[in-house]
């Protein structure tokens, strides 16, 4: 029997990750990128011998128990790679010239928050209460939960009940809500800063039980090595990578997805089409706006998403750390405020991953940077190549004499710098809004379900952050895994997947 045929549009993690399940189940497919090269925004790139990696870094179920491990594996991700696990995650400095690191490890997380705010005693220990009420939750998720069974479906259930009191409790309750409960003033801090001030505590609590666990970790080498391998899995499957063709068009013949149109005008067919490009653009642009509810285009109207981000790394002619144990961050106040990319600052996080070796050549050391930013300020840079130059040089002299403050001496060892803008995340991944991460999951906005199909169009899927509220590398992972096991179904054929 032929086989059926899947083009998939977009070669970042979810459109590898469909395109290797699809290839695992007897499907025929063929990747269609805009990029030169695989990974979308899990990448890195390479400037005056450093590799600066602009994607992951932290990578839910780079160990077990983690049920993302298996998907990691099946996807050729993981081996022969290594992951360095967090032991300091981050030192947060107060105005208050206090400071209060995060470590990794919840026992030493609990002593040194009750060391430094006695006062909150009762918050800390309810806090670090809940951090270890997520070590034993392991979510189920290898299947797609359209797909279950009621008997499958109840099992889930019983497993998940025990833990969704928990989890309700803690959705409600946002970092900056949570922050306000802290009577000491550094802890409040932390709280409303460390992380997006809308992010539900649920969320940190279970990032920090996976840092605890060592189930995330940094991917050693950069994330453009990682996109690599996936894509190399889907080769050796036999799948077909076509870079440089960038999709204008979905074709459609009656209510059914037939193809794609390049922007060189060349259409190609296939059986199904699957987009794990960029969401509003497929919606909106390639389909232009015809298959689509209330609900789809509310979501497109009002959801908030993560913000385009300002990357800065520095390479340093010499060798540098922190001074903080084994933090390899430090988030800490500035001085005088500042107004960056029209966003007020009075903060400022850096990072060093020295435990990389590919970061910077022998002897050097790359520091790192990000800034949320919004689009609205960048658009009109566009037009105005000159402009826009001046505007990052402008960025960057204000961050170096910042950081300087804080560690005096530094900008005189900067002989690299490199920034990035959401101009340059739109012009190389075609991301809405420039952002790195797709929706955002906010205490307000609840965890919203979202479908990988369109209203009234067969044979069409969509995968990726875009069709996975919180977005994050496992997310699209997960939602290529997912689209090809709603293909296998169509076919009534058992979703099987393979080990390298
Ligand atoms: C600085 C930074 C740090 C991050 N850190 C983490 C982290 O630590 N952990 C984590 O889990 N996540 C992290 N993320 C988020 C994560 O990288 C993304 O959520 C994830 O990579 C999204 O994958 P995707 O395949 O859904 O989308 P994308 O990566 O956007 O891939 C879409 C692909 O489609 C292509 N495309 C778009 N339009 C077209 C078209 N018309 N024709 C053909 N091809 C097209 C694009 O070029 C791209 O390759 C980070 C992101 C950034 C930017």
């Amino acid at each position: 029997m032929k086989k059926k045929s899947v083009i998939i549009i977009g070669a970042g993690i979810a459109g590898l990750s469909a395109g290797c399940y699809a290839q695992m189940n007897g499907f025929c497919t063929r990747i269609f990128e805009m990029h030169t090269r695989p990974g979308g925004l899990c990448t890195s790139w390479h400037r005056n011998g450093y590799n600066i990696n602009g994607g992951v870094h932290v990578l839910v179920g780079c160990a077990k128990p983690s049920e993302f491990y298996q998907v990691w594996t099946e996807l050729g991700a993981l081996q022969g790679r290594r992951f360095e696990s967090y032991e300091d995650y981050i030192c947060f400095e107060g105005t208050d010239g206090r400071s209060v690191t995060l470590y990794s490890d919840i026992d030493k997380l609990e002593e040194h928050l009750l060391a430094v705010a006695p006062e909150d005693c009762a918050l800390i220990t309810e806090f670090i209460n809940g951090v270890r009420r997520c070590l034993g939750f392991n979510p189920p998720i290898l299947k797609a939960p359209e797909l279950y069974g009621p008997i499958e479906g109840l099992r889930v259930l019983l497993k998940i009940i025990p833990h969704l009191g928990f989890f309700r409790k803690w959705f409600k309750v946002s970092m900056r809500e949570f922050s306000t409960r802290f009577q000491s003033p550094l802890l409040r801090e932390l709280f409303a800063d460390i992380w997006f001030p809308e992010t539900p505590v649920y969320f940190f609590m279970m990032s920090l039980s996976m840092l605890h666990q060592k189930t995330s970790g940094y991917p050693l080498g950069g994330s453009f090595e990682f996109s690599k391998s996936i894509e190399r899995r889907y080769r050796d499957l036999g799948g077909q990578c076509r870079y440089e063709s960038r999709v204008s068009k979905i074709l459609v013949e009656k209510k059914r997805a037939v193809g794609i149109k390049l922007e060189d005008g060349t259409e190609h067919r296939a059986d199904y089409v699957i987009s794990a490009a960029d969401g509003h653009t497929t919606i909106f642009k390639m389909l232009e706006g015809k298959f689509l509810n209330k609900k789809i285009r509310r979501l497109y109207e009002k959801y908030p998403v993560f913000p385009p981000l300002i990357y800065i790394s520095l390479g340093l002619k010499q060798t540098f750390d922190l001074g903080l144990g084994n933090s390899t961050g430090v988030y800490f106040p500035v001085k005088e405020p500042l107004v960056i990319a029209g966003e007020k600052m009075t903060r400022m996080g850096i990072r060093i991953h020295n435990f990389d070796p590919s970061a910077a050549p022998p002897g050097k050391t790359l520091v790192k940077i990000l800034i949320p930013s919004n689009m609205a300020y960048w658009e009109p840079f566009i037009r105005d190549r000159r402009r826009y130059q001046a505007e990052k040089e402008y960025i960057l002299d204000r961050v170096v004499s910042m950081i300087d403050q804080r560690f005096p001496g530094l900008a005189d060892m900067i002989e690299m710098r490199d920034m990035t803008t959401p101009l340059t995340y739109v012009r190389y991944t075609g991301n809405w809004q420039g952002s790195h991460q797709g929706w955002m999951i906010t205490s307000k906005t609840g965890l919203y379900h979202l479908k990988n199909m369109l209203p009234h169009l067969k044979n069409f899927f969509m995968a990726g952050h875009w069709v996975f509220v919180g977005g994050g590398v496992p997310s699209a992972a997960l939602s290529g895994r997912n689209v090809v096991q709603f293909l296998c179904k169509q076919h009534k054929i058992p979703f099987v997947t393979t080990v390298p």
